[in-house]
């Protein structure tokens, strides 16, 4: 009988390089198996979209057809919760004697908590020689890049500077696809098969939940279209990625996050690939493609952040004296600024944005983030929150860092008395309003010169738009002293 290696599917649904895969079929005389454990409970704790679950749906019954092309069996496994998932695996690794368990690491608190406790099956389980797992999700692996003193970096500028300095050509190496395999005789155990979820009933069931506007919007799912997506943004915007990439009108960033938060794109292929079509890109700190990498590099600091301050996991912020801040926390301007009917056009198009499409542009994530937090005085919890109820690229790390960078309190995050002018902001990089029209078609007759402050600057009668549901300048001076009082209290 073969020895089996099991392959643990968990955020790196792709074939190519996949660090786990690779090491799990690398043995000629093992038989790869590979399970994704599907936990409706835990995507709702972690407040994960609708969109996000049908995005990861789709791509299972993607990434079966593909795996069964190799000869590798794959399960999709029901199980209750987080524990009930370990209980799960744990019985799935005996009763088929499974040789070696590989996965990829995930960073968050709970997962590396669950993760250690599965390392310690190795003196429990009989059967189980080895359990490989892998820094797969960053160039570098957390805790990696410290300063003199051996800590985490605080400030991203100088955590890039040292990032690139460990950066080798070892951490770039994109490993292929699995070649295809000899038949496979592997026998599921009979206790398993009511377990097993089809992939093609996870998809209508996400897809029946999910608004078909999201739906329709959602990137187009396959390891073949990310690698696509990937090639076309290198090639063809790269290049001017610094110049287009503030203008959420002109949609000109690479779009791939939800690809590489899913998994269906590594870093490496990202930096590879920049690399082929900008082979300098590393010796040209002010090109467009050097501006993408250091996006890249953004992304890492937030992975190793969430390593060496667990805390953030669990939402506290970084800046301590910031915990003392009073917010005001009214629940009819939430209502207002999740719905986008806020009366600051740029603010409610964003919103919109979001709440259609499942995605919005970075420079708006900044000027709708700070207008819930600065201009509401709203705790930047109900924010992030809610954006990982909606976002179909929701990922703690990142959508945590861009909340406490809004909030100014966390690393290298805005500082307090630094507060977006929702309308200046409009002006700037929606300057013609196009954007505006296309998400609040009550302002599409605006001319360019109304449309940013529509009350303000002779609105015509009966425009079927709310007001303003605050004063910019009096928030931004209430905000501040909230902010001040609650340093002063130390
Ligand atoms: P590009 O501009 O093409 O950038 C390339 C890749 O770099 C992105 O796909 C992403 O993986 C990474 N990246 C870019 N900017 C950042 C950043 N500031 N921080 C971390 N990684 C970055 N990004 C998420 O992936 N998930 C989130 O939940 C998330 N929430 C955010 C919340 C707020 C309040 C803010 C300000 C930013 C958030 N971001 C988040 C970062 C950023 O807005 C998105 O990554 C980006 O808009 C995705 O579009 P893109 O793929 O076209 O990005």
């Amino acid at each position: 009988m073969k020895k089996i290696h099991l392959m643990w599917f968990r955020q790196d649904l792709r074939l190519i390089d996949n660090q786990a895969l690779t090491a799990a079929v690398e043995d000629k005389d093992a038989q790869t198996v590979a399970i994704y454990i599907h936990t409706e409970a835990q995507w709702d704790k972690h407040e994960t979209s609708m969109g996000a679950r049908a995005f990861v749906a789709r791509q299972l019954q993607s990434l079966d057809a593909e795996l069964r092309e190799l000869n590798i069996p794959f399960y999709v496994l029901e199980s209750t919760d987080f524990k009930a998932s370990l209980k799960l695996l744990n019985s799935f690794v005996q009763m088929h004697h499974v040789h070696a368990l590989f996965f990829n690491k995930q960073y968050e608190v709970n997962e590396l908590a669950r993760d250690k406790e599965v390392h310690q099956w190795i003196n429990e389980i009989d059967c189980l020689a080895y359990i490989a797992d892998f820094d797969d999700s960053v160039l570098v692996p957390p805790m990696k890049v410290l300063t003199q003193q051996g800590e985490m970096y605080k400030v991203f500028t100088p955590f890039r500077n040292a990032f690139l300095k460990v950066l080798t050509e070892q951490h770039l190496r994109v490993s292929k696809a699995p070649d295809k395999k000899a038949e496979n005789v592997f026998v599921l155990d009979g206790q398993f098969e009511s377990l097993v979820i089809s992939c093609k009933d996870l998809v209508q069931y996400y897809e029946k939940n999910t608004c078909q506007s999201i739906l329709e919007n959602l990137p187009k799912v396959s390891e073949t279209e990310a690698i696509n997506s990937l090639r076309v943004f290198c090639t063809e915007h790269a290049a001017k990625y610094d110049e287009v990439r503030n203008f959420p009108y002109q949609d000109k960033t690479s779009r791939l996050s939800a690809y590489l938060v899913h998994g269906l794109l590594s870093p490496r292929q990202c930096v590879r690939r920049l690399m082929m079509v900008h082979p300098n890109v590393f010796n040209e700190p002010k090109s467009g493609a050097f501006c993408w990498l250091n996006e890249l590099i953004w992304r890492e600091f937030y992975k190793h952040l969430i390593v060496a301050f667990p805390f953030l996991c669990k939402h506290q912020p970084m800046i301590e004296w910031t915990k003392n801040i009073e917010w005001r926390n009214d629940m009819s301007l939430f209502d207002a600024w999740k719905e986008g009917k806020t009366g600051y056009p740029i603010v409610d198009a964003a919103m919109r944005q979001l709440n259609q499409t499942g995605w919005m542009h970075n420079r708006l994530r900044m000027v709708v983030a700070s207008f819930l937090v600065k201009d509401l005085l709203i705790d930047w919890r109900l924010g992030e929150s809610y954006f990982m109820s909606k976002l179909v690229d929701g990922d703690l790390a990142a959508n945590n860092g861009g909340w406490q960078w809004a909030a100014s309190t966390g690393c290298d995050a805005a500082p307090y008395f630094r507060i977006f002018n929702p309308t200046s902001q409009s002006e700037k990089f929606d300057e013609e309003g196009h954007f505006i029209r296309k998400y609040v078609p009550e302002l599409a007759k605006l001319s360019s010169s109304t449309i940013h402050e529509p009350f303000a600057k002779n609105a015509p009668f009966g425009l079927n738009y709310p007001k303003p549901i605050v004063e910019h300048k009096r928030m931004r001076e209430q905000t501040l002293a909230a902010y001040e009082k609650a340093k002063s209290f130390g």
